[in-house]
């Protein structure tokens, strides 16, 4: 699903893939994960309210090297790689007794294709050669859409993206939806800024094409050329193409038309044999998210050469499998996506890439062998209890916020009511029992297994929306709020220690986990969530005067975080990380006061380690935000993210919470200098 739709906890780094330098081997201190308050990786010579985030955790940063394997280290990915470890194990059991039919029978020869080194090198490009031949006799531009469908089918997404979506005003059936869509760089601004970095990526990507273009056999001239090419083609397509900040609204991305009125969009353009190539020959309808993106598609189908759309294709195609081919893909790649765009030496190793790879496709299959061993029913009974702790918390806040007008506070009351918790795993599995895992090679695995995704989500087109799916895979260390089915969702991945842990102390659990349950419950009315109703449809039902109170409120947290400089003088892009900026406030306001609550049914407050238990509290949010990135990656993280960078989701929400101040006893004037003049609150 799209970003537009899921708000996440956290951007996770696209699986980037080897190159190593002999210096980039000197060992490195491994970043460790811990238990309850990590003291030990605290800065206790600084003042608590100087700069809290250094004080929670400046020696655990100091002591942490990046391992040269990633672009950045954050708790998330601790725990996702040691949730991998866990995976790897399965993996390995699941490939020796592989028998074909069942699932674990699947992951497991899925897994071990992977793991053939040998084979893969043998092989080399030898798996794309068919889909290769196939784009180098397309004759004309009626050939065109057909060619685009194949690739699509294959998850290759050249051109624009089509996919299948609930419908935004009506959250009861299932669509059809394109998209912008088509680039191979993080960002359109990768493409059009005329900024010194951005220059020398774009540069160094011709060269990179031109590289892939060379394995692929074609000479270092032809090649060239064809890298030229690319770069002119996929730049037309970012210059048509919205920015990041203009995809959050979901009213401008939202165009219902018939496929007759689409095709007025596009003149000369059919898109029957598109949709039939897809399995949808009668498609009647869809949503076109960028009306002006499909009219510059329509025009380069009509007017581009048809030369040119084969040499973007063949590029897309490499460029979407070529880590799944043989080693000098493998490398040539990674220097690229690795090395050049987050500025990483050296890439995972393999088994690492199988088990990301292996979860990404056969998810709910792997996934129902991870739960089994990571999380037993008294970690979902926990969890469950903080939720609706957390869930009845935003309700008394919701109930009596003093800006909020009665009839805007009874559909919110109503909206909170409905929204759905998942927590786990689906009650529901997937069924895997039509896909063939073929042992002999890796990539065609991945291109059965891309075209088996494919079909399942084109297949709910027409149908009416299933609201036992999920969108993210048990192992996954994330959660999200899904508007148009109006639920939050927490994966069995993040309900581990440091997130979540049954044996510590409440102040530990609610600071970390009962955070990221406040961040995702407030995203169901942050500033795009609240533009859905209760039911998931895409309604106004905000009064405008609690509209514009909400706005001016938001103003002020984008013009807050709009001052901060991240590295160099690229600063946080306030509107675009707006959202996830007021789900970090509101969920750690609701999770304190939660927290506040379980505090009452206790004896006396006992210290631990030295500390209260709201100092815990805060302490155990500011952990949870630990991280170490390369430069480069936090140049990529804040042009694309649309979370702020740690530092400033711990900061940030601080410096609108006098209660932090209070629990650690900052003197007055400290507190007054750091503190927002006017506080924002919103929930
Ligand atoms: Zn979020």
């Amino acid at each position: 699903m799209t970003l537009r739709r899921i708000s996440l906890v956290l951007l996770l780094v696209p699986p980037v893939i080897l190159a190593l330098s002999r210096a980039e081997e000197a060992k490195t201190r491994e970043p460790r994960l811990w238990r309850g308050i990590d003291t030990a990786g605290m800065d206790p010579l600084r003042k608590s309210w100087e700069d809290f985030y250094q004080y929670a955790n400046g020696k655990w940063i100091a002591e942490t090297d990046i391992p040269p394997d990633r672009p950045a280290v954050f708790v998330f990915t601790l725990l996702a790689k040691s949730n991998r470890e866990q995976l790897r194990k399965i993996l390995e059991a699941a490939a020796k007794d592989a028998a074909k039919d069942s699932i674990r029978g699947k992951v497991g020869a899925f897994y071990r294709s992977g793991m053939d080194e040998k084979k893969i090198d043998e092989q080399g490009v030898k798996p794309l050669r068919s889909e290769l031949e196939r784009i180098a006799a397309l004759k004309d531009a009626k050939e065109l859409l057909p060619a685009l469908a194949r690739m699509h089918m294959v998850r290759s997404f050249a051109g624009f993206a089509f996919a299948s979506t609930p419908d935004l005003k009506d959250s009861r059936r299932v669509i059809a939806e394109f998209s912008q869509g088509g680039l191979s760089l993080p960002d359109r601004d990768y493409y059009l800024k005329d900024d010194a970095r951005l220059k020398k990526i774009r540069g160094e990507y011709v060269v990179h094409v031109a590289k892939m273009l060379e394995l692929l056999g074609d000479t270092h001239e032809e090649a060239e050329r064809q890298a030229k090419t690319v770069l002119a083609f996929e730049t037309r397509l970012a210059k048509a193409s919205r920015a990041r900040v203009d995809l959050r609204d979901p009213h401008r991305n939202y165009h219902l038309m018939s496929v007759a009125d689409m095709e007025k969009e596009t003149p000369g353009v059919s898109w029957k044999p598109y949709f039939q190539a897809l399995g949808l020959g009668d498609l009647k309808e869809l949503t076109v998210g960028q009306p002006d993106f499909l009219k510059e598609v329509g025009e380069m189908l009509v007017k581009t050469p048809v030369d040119d759309w084969k040499v973007y294709l063949r590029w897309k195609l490499l460029n979407s499998y070529a880590d799944k081919l043989s080693s000098p893909f493998v490398e040539e790649n990674f220097h690229f996506k690795g090395t050049v765009l987050t500025g990483t030496p050296r890439n995972l190793p393999r088994w690492e890439r199988i088990v990301q790879s292996t979860d990404s496709l056969l998810g709910e299959a792997l996934g129902q062998l991870y739960v089994e061993k990571a999380f037993p029913p008294e970690a979902k009974n926990k969890a469950e209890a903080l939720v609706a702790n957390l869930k009845g918390t935003l309700r008394e806040r919701l109930a009596k916020l003093d800006w909020m007008q009665p009839k805007t506070r009874e559909e919110a009351l109503r909206k909170l009511d409905a929204m759905a918790v998942k927590i786990g795993y689906p009650a529901k599995w997937r069924d895997y029992s039509g896909l063939a895992v073929d042992r002999d090679g890796y990539a065609l695995n991945v291109m059965q297994a891309s075209e088996f995704e494919t079909r399942f989500d084109l297949d709910k087109i027409g149908k009416p929306v299933d609201r036992t799916e999920w969108g993210m895979t048990p192992p996954t260390v994330n959660a999200y709020y899904n508007p148009n089915f109006n639920e939050i969702v927490f994966p069995a991945g993040i309900l581990q220690p440091p997130f979540f842990d049954p044996k510590a102390d409440d102040a530990v659990n609610y600071g970390a986990m009962g955070m990221v349950i406040g961040h995702e419950l407030t995203h169901g009315f942050d500033d795009q969530g609240r533009k859905f109703d209760a039911d998931g449809n895409l309604r106004d039902w905000w009064t405008p005067q609690d509209a514009r109170t909400y706005k001016e409120r938001a103003q002020e947290i984008a013009e807050q975080y709009s001052k901060y400089v991240p590295i160099d003088d690229l600063k946080i892009n306030g509107e675009m990380t707006l959202g996830e900026n007021i789900a970090d406030l509101g969920g750690l306001k609701i999770s304190y006061l939660a927290f506040k609550k379980t505090l009452k049914d206790k004896p006396a407050p006992v210290k631990i380690d030295g500390f209260t238990p709201e100092q815990r509290f805060f302490l155990s949010y500011a952990m949870l935000w630990r991280a170490a990135l390369r430069d480069e990656e936090l140049r990529r993280r804040v042009r694309t993210d649309f979370h702020s960078p740690p530092r400033f989701r711990v900061l940030g929400p601080l410096y609108n919470m006098p209660e932090f101040f209070e629990a650690f006893a900052a003197p007055p004037d400290a507190a007054r200098r750091r503190l927002n003049p006017k506080p924002v609150v919103i929930w």
